[in-house]
Parts: structure tokens; C-alpha cells; sequence
């Protein structure tokens, strides 16, 4: 069996103006891709023949700029023959966002089709995240996806996928998913897998899987809610070998389900106005993390808003760590003094019209290249020591989201006692090591209320900006 496999990803996010650029992208072309990906054993293991295409995986961001998605999406399509193959994985996100396309993920197998045609068949892996549109089932023959949130499970999805293909290759099928919609969306860390009312759920789903002959995958999307589009919420994709009505049956009945238990979804976080946030800091006993939800880089947003710091400022907050803002121009000036000036700087709002700036004073206590989000390398940084608080400043959009990230720039976190990192939920590896943690309902392009997100496009009714309308 002769197998193209392909990747590319990017967690998209409509409501921030800062694009996302081809330099962005993670990128490997071609065999360098082996090492991104984690199919490659299974699929030799069946002694099929693997035809790599490219894989590139960006942070979540704004729009990817369209001339550099149409490069990426192009540079997959040309690496895939156009005949001479008997499947093609691909491991997208699902909720890629392109200036004036909307969907990437759709863009991509749209343009895969009109190369190969529609009997091979085509099998993806995506997120949990992906905002599916109803063109997509139409083009892939299976769809599967994480089914964990936070995500554990990226191995097993695209190992699901490659599985499916390879079904779908031996027997000959063309199976076509079929979808199903709930207008209802829920944000952040009240979506958790391992937890009520969406682990029953999730049961549920595992169990029409599992128990339905004939049934390929039975896969809740819970989607990404910051792109403004009528495709955009919960999405519920089922692949069943040969009855496509069967497999609408089982989609529709986990529609219906979310829509029902749409107000037993909480957050499993403390949640706080921002000042009320700071002032539950200052008055705790222990460190508290202070998660600026709307300014969430993992989510997408630009990370250059100083509104957080603005508020610390007015309090009189102390012993408070800012971690971080993004700001380019302020870090070539930290790259241009010494260690030990006092600097005066104007930090944030540069990148997003809607975010604050704020003025700072401090000692420039530390300069240095941080880590990525994926472990890579973020670029340059600086630390000011501002008296009552402490502010990282960097030169690109990043996400402080593990203990080695704050490491990395040898900063000490657990000495201060409130931190505020521009996250939604923490990520496991900073929650647990988090004595407290609060989630502030921050303005911003990632903000975690869809009444706060201004939508314009996205399908109505939508819970809960409109209730009990079936
Ligand atoms: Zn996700």
C-alpha cells in the first residue's frame, strides 16, 4: 500500500488583527516530517509505503495571512501524486483559519480532491478544537479527533485515523461521515473531558463506537469559539462504513445531548472580574496564578495587552509577576542597555488596537532567548524588576504555560505572590505546581463569554446568548 500523509495545523482565531505568517510555522518537509508525527511505525508495521508531504504547526493565531496559506496548502498538494496512491492521512487542526477562506482545513481537502479525485479514500485526525464545516464531511471518508480536553490523546487520534484508512483501503470502502451541529458554546476549562456533564457524553459516543457494527468513529468536537463564522461550535462527526443514515441517527442524538445538559457546564476554575481577581490575590495566603483569559495566547490572542498590569498598578498590588506581554520594540531596548539600568519604557498595545499600554519603570534584571509553547524557542526576552511587580517582556507572541518556560529565562516564579499569565485554564504542568489559580474574565479576542466576543456571522439562536429554542 502506497500512503501520502501530510500535517498542517494552526488553531485559528477570527477576532484578533494579528496574522498568522508562513515564518510562524513549525515546518518540515518531505522525510524531516517522521519526527513530527507519530504514525510512521504503525504504517510500516502494515508495510505500506509512505509518501510525506510537508507538516507545519504554528501557535494559535489570527488569520493565516492567504498568500502564505495558499504556499503551505500548496506545497502539501504539489508533495501528494496525483495518482499511483492508495490513501492519504492528513492530521489537520480543524479550526485553520485563512484570511478570505475561512476554513483551511476545508481550502486543503478541497484542493487534495481536485488532484486525486474521490476514490482513494482520505482519512484525518484532528483537535477537539475544530470547528468543522459541513463541505469537509463531504470531502474526507473518515474523520476522527482528540477526545481529550486537555488534550493527552494525540497519538491514539492520528493512530485511529491511520487505522481507519487502512480499513477503508482493504475492503475497498468510500465511507462518507456524516454531521451534526449544537448551538450552543461553552468555553474553556467548563469543557473537560474528565469531567461532568461532558465525560457521560463522551462515554456515550465512545459506546455507539464501539458497539454499532460497521461504526468507523463516533467523534465530539466541542470546536474553537473564537472564530466568527457560521460553521463555528460544538460539531459531532460519525463515519459509519457503509449507512450513512445510521450514522446521522447517532450524530444527531449527541447533538441533542449537548444541547441538553448546556447548563450543567461549569467552570471547574475560580472565575473573577479582573480587579476582583487581584484584590482575591491580595488578600490570599497562599500564591495565587491569575489566568488574563481574554488575552490568551494559546487561544489565539495577540498577548500584547497591559490591561492586567494597568489594574496591579491601580491597586497597589505588590510582589506581583507579570508573565508576559509581547512587545518588540521594548525588547530591542532592553537588548540595547545593560543589566542593572533603570529603564523607562512604554510596554504593550502594539499589536492589537483594542489592547492597553502601560508605563513601566524598572531594572533590566534579565535578557534572554525563552522557550516555545512546543519546546522550541520563542526568541528574545527581558525582565524588568519594577519595584512591587515584575514584568517579562517579549519580542514575539508566546505562552508561559509550563514551569520550564519560566526556567528558561531563569525566572524564579514561586517566589512572587500572584503571577498573571495570559492562559485560559492553566496547563497541567503549571496547575499542579500552582498553589491557587483564578480566571479572569479579561477583554480581548480570546475573551471566555461569547455575550463579550461581539460575534457577527456565527449561527442563531446560540446558547447562551439566546436560550430554550428547541
Ligand atoms: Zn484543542
Amino acid at each position: 500500500m502506497r500512503i501520502a500523509i501530510g500535517s498542517i495545523q494552526c488553531e485559528g482565531n477570527s477576532l484578533t488583527p494579528v496574522k498568522t505568517k508562513y515564518s510562524d510555522f513549525d515546518y518540515a518537509k518531505g522525510e524531516a516530517m517522521y519526527k513530527k508525527i507519530q504514525v510512521v511505525d504503525f504504517f510500516r508495521d502494515y508495510n505500506c509505503e509512505i509518501v510525506p508531504t510537508i507538516y507545519a504547526h504554528a501557535l494559535p493565531g489570527g488569520a493565516v495571512i492567504k498568500e502564505d496559506f495558499l504556499r503551505l496548502a500548496g506545497e502539501l498538494v504539489d508533495a501528494i501524486p496525483a495518482s499511483g496512491i492508495d490513501g492519504i492521512w492528513l492530521y489537520l487542526h480543524g479550526a485553520l483559519y485563512a484570511e478570505d477562506i475561512a476554513s483551511g482545513d476545508t481550502y486543503i481537502l478541497k484542493e487534495i480532491r481536485k488532484k486525486v479525485g474521490y476514490d482513494i479514500p482520505i482519512s484525518v485526525a484532528m483537535d477537539f478544537h475544530a470547528d468543522n464545516t459541513d463541505e469537509i464531511v463531504t470531502l474526507a471518508n473518515c474523520i476522527t479527533g482528540f477526545r481529550t480536553a486537555p488534550h493527552c490523546d494525540h497519538k491514539d487520534t492520528q493512530i485511529r485515523a491511520a487505522k481507519s484508512l487502512i480499513y477503508c483501503i482493504e475492503k475497498g470502502i468510500l465511507p462518507k461521515p456524516q454531521i451534526a451541529r449544537a448551538n450552543v458554546v461553552i468555553c474553556g476549562d467548563a469543557v473537560q473531558t474528565s469531567q461532568e456533564p461532558l465525560k457521560s457524553l463522551m462515554l456515550l459516543a465512545d459506546n455507539m463506537e464501539r458497539n454499532i457494527p460497521g461504526m468507523l468513529s463516533v467523534q465530539v468536537f466541542n470546536g474553537q469559539p473564537w472564530i466568527d463564522e457560521p460553521y463555528m461550535g460544538p460539531n459531532f462527526v460519525v463515519t459509519h462504513e457503509s449507512c450513512t443514515k445510521k450514522a446521522q441517527e447517532c450524530a444527531n442524538i449527541l447533538a441533542q445531548k449537548f444541547y441538553e445538559i448546556r447548563h450543567d457546564f461549569k467552570f471547574e476554575v475560580e472565575t473573577a472580574e479582573p480587579e476582583d481577581a487581584i484584590r482575591m490575590a491580595m488578600e490570599s495566603n497562599t500564591q495565587v496564578f491569575i489566568s488574563d483569559s481574554g488575552d490568551n495566547t494559546t487561544a489565539g490572542a495577540s498577548g500584547d495587552n497591559a490591561y492586567m498590569l494597568n489594574r496591579v498598578k491601580k491597586l497597589d498590588a505588590e510582589n506581583v509577576l507579570i508573565a508576559g506581554i509581547c512587545d518588540s520594540c521594548a525588547v530591542d531596548k532592553c537588548y540595547e542597555a545593560d543589566l542593572g539600568d533603570t529603564l523607562a519604557l512604554t510596554i504593550g498595545g502594539g499589536l492589537d488596537k483594542n489592547s492597553e499600554s502601560a508605563e513601566i519603570c524598572g531594572t533590566l534584571i534579565h535578557r534572554g532567548d525563552i522557550l516555545s509553547y512546543t519546546g522550541g524557542n520563542e526568541g528574545p526576552s527581558a525582565t524588568l524588576d519594577c519595584g512591587k511587580f515584575t514584568v517579562v517582556i517579549t519580542k514575539n507572541r508566546a505562552a508561559m504555560c509550563r514551569p520550564d518556560i519560566f526556567e528558561s529565562i531563569d525566572l524564579d516564579y514561586k517566589k512572587f505572590k500572584m503571577v498573571i499569565v495570559k492562559l485560559g485554564y492553566l496547563f497541567p504542568e503549571l496547575a499542579s505546581a500552582a498553589p491557587r489559580a483564578i480566571l479572569a474574565f479579561t477583554p480581548g479576542s480570546s475573551c471566555e463569554r461569547l455575550q463579550d466576543m461581539n460575534m457577527k456571522n456565527i449561527r442563531r439562536p446560540m446558547f447562551p446568548l439566546e436560550d430554550n429554542f428547541i
